[in-house]
């Protein structure tokens, strides 16, 4: 996915429509992995660490193998940061699902 440096965006400090700079930031808020939701148990269910007493081995086992987790995602959700010309504050605008990422200077 390509992606202009600049673009043209409403900056709600300005209120109105302003060039701003694109930068990829990491994910964060919503999109952040947590320890107890139930993607997350799901996966310790898959380990076997989910019920009984005990750590049963902790998290020292590694990673699930393949065959129990088929259907992963490939590509990963792309957050930006846009950060406003004029005023100079900045805003994380989370966008679709890509492989690659690309901001070009055009
Ligand atoms: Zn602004």
């Amino acid at each position: 996915m390509k992606i202009p440096k600049t673009m043209r965006k409403f900056c709600p400090h300005c209120k109105g429509y302003k060039e701003m700079v694109v930068t990829q930031t990491k994910q964060r808020g919503k999109n952040k992995t947590h320890t107890m939701s139930r993607g997350s148990r799901t996966r310790m269910r898959q380990r076997g660490l989910d019920r009984g007493y005990g750590n049963k081995g902790s998290l020292s086992r590694g990673a699930i193998s393949s065959w129990k987790m088929s259907g992963a995602k490939s590509s990963k959700k792309l957050n930006l940061t846009l950060k406003c010309k004029e005023c100079g504050k900045s805003q994380i605008f989370a966008g679709s699902r890509t492989k690659r990422v690309e901001i070009s200077a055009v």
